[in-house]
């Protein structure tokens, strides 16, 4: 059996996403930017792409600013939200201690560049408390950034709750949505989103192509400067072929939402008990509020990556945790940030499952990861320790 699993890293692309690039790589190939007709129908195209990017997400087609994926909207998003506090002479940012790293690492440089960042803790369950945050905004915070779904360990945030608060403190509000949108509904207007990252390769279009939601009002910093694409806030040539694909993906993605998240969901709890059944074994992150498709467990007494060498074996594709984590020795900051210690962090192993997958591939999964947790504690010197009492167990 072949099972791809890993879902969250990125996702293959659907029929209906690659047929929409073709037109646009085939006959319509002209540059946005040019007078004569095939520049102009490959303009009209973009525009309508974006009418309906925004309708998915409840924004007008003007918020909406096409970039190269989830990290650049991230990137533009911070940036430019601390250009307005400096000008302002306000430099404070609430974020949390989980992000993605384009957060994450972009933070880090405004904090080098004289901007204080406070990371709110996301506790065992891996959500933030509302109080928390509006407890830690200052008269000089000038953004709160803080993700709608997280990429490790799945958990939805109350963004709708978060909105109000930087709403009612006049705080601009960016939210990382690149695991959420196409798979959760998602409404800028009604959660009071200022920014919002999304990205088409987590939805089934194509990687390369993503899109920062501006609420009107709130000025851009440019990037990339050159040409007067994307209202002259982004600069480059349009990646029409993408945006054409994503715009079909989102499409696709959102029509489906309601009866891909309840099939998904159900075989998603079908997972979680059945790996619970493993002795010392513990779901990271809130049972309820997480991602239709995402489970992420830690196995005491084992590493995470022989755990996914060995499923590998048995045909599925799964991960320790983040892609871009993953082939460093160093423990997943998320599963830390819930509260994991590094011993039990580094047996972490994180399922996403796509829209398609079957009760036979869940039991599959099911099975093949028992037999290599049993096999791997078999020869562990940790899993000796702990059996044999000299360490205590941190997992029941
Ligand atoms: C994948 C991901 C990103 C990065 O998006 P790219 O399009 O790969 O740059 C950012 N944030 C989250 C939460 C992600 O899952």
């Amino acid at each position: 059996m072949k099972i791809y699993a890993d879902n969250a890293a990125t996702t293959k692309m659907s029929r209906t996403a690659i047929d929409a690039m073709i037109p646009y790589m085939e006959e319509i190939y002209g540059n946005p930017s040019s007078l004569y007709e095939i520049g102009q129908r490959a303009k009209e195209a973009l525009e309508e792409a974006r009418t309906e990017v925004a309708a998915a997400i409840n924004a007008e087609p003007r918020e909406i600013y096409f970039t190269s994926g989830g990290s650049e909207a991230d990137n533009q998003a911070l940036r430019s939200a601390a250009e307005i506090g400096k000008r302002k002479g306000i430099k404070h940012i609430i974020s949390t201690a989980f992000e993605h790293h384009a957060i994450l690492h972009t933070l880090n440089r405004l904090e080098k560049e004289g901007f204080e960042i406070t990371l709110l803790p996301v506790h065992e369950d891996g959500l933030v408390v509302p109080q928390e945050l509006e407890a830690a905004i200052r008269e000089d915070t000038c953004l709160v950034t803080i993700m709608t779904a997280n990429n490790e360990i799945g958990t939805i945030q109350p963004i709708a709750e978060i909105g109000a608060i930087c709403k009612k403190h006049g705080v601009l509000f960016h939210t990382d949505a690149v695991q959420a949108v196409g798979h959760l509904p998602t409404d800028v207007k009604a959660s009071q989103i200022d920014m919002l990252s999304a990205s088409a390769h987590k939805f089934h279009g194509p990687k390369g192509t993503g899109f920062l939601y501006v609420r009107r009002g709130v000025p851009l910093t440019n990037l990339i400067e050159g040409g007067a694409q994307e209202k002259g806030k982004r600069a480059g040539t349009e990646n029409i072929p993408g945006i054409m694909s994503m715009t079909a993906a989102l499409k696709e993605a959102v029509a489906g939402i309601e009866k891909n998240s309840a099939h998904q969901a159900a075989l998603r709890d079908r997972l979680i008990a059945g790996l619970k059944e493993i002795p010392h074994s513990a779901l990271n992150g809130d049972a309820v509020k997480r991602l239709p498709g995402n489970v992420n467990f830690c196995f005491e007494g084992i590493e995470g990556e022989s755990l996914l060498l060995l499923l590998d074996d048995k045909g599925i594709s799964a991960s320790s945790g983040s892609a871009c984590t993953s082939g460093s020795l160093d423990p997943s900051h998320v599963l830390l940030a819930i509260g994991r210690v590094h011993d039990v962090a580094h047996g972490s192993l994180r399922l996403s499952l796509g829209e398609e997958i079957t009760e036979e591939e869940v039991d599959y999964i099911i099975q093949s990861v028992r037999e290599v947790v049993e096999y791997l504690r078999s020869f562990s010197p940790v899993w000796r320790d702990l059996v044999n009492g000299k360490t205590p167990f941190l997992l029941p």
